[in-house]
């Protein structure tokens, strides 16, 4: 079931409410008992993180190639 924040505009608490999305319009008392609250915009989260695309490591290793200082003609 997803969660709404509202804010009480009397007390300025916010608060969480657990309800169907039909009912996601719906006023909710604070927890106070005011009524004079506003649904704040929040963002659900659905599973996991986006996927980034990974860059493959390169295999193998060391550097450069094709000098001549891996021979030794380099002094
Ligand atoms: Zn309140």
């Amino acid at each position: 079931m997803p969660r709404y924040d509202f804010r009480c505009r009397e007390c300025a608490d916010t608060f969480e409410v657990s309800r169907p999305m039909s009912e996601s319009g719906e006023p909710a008392p604070c927890p106070a008992g005011h009524a004079d609250t506003v649904k704040l915009l929040t963002t659900v989260s659905v599973g996991g993180l986006s996927s980034g695309s990974r860059v493959p490591a390169r295999a193998g290793g060391g550097g450069g190639g094709g000098g001549c200082c891996g021979g030794g003609c380099c002094g």
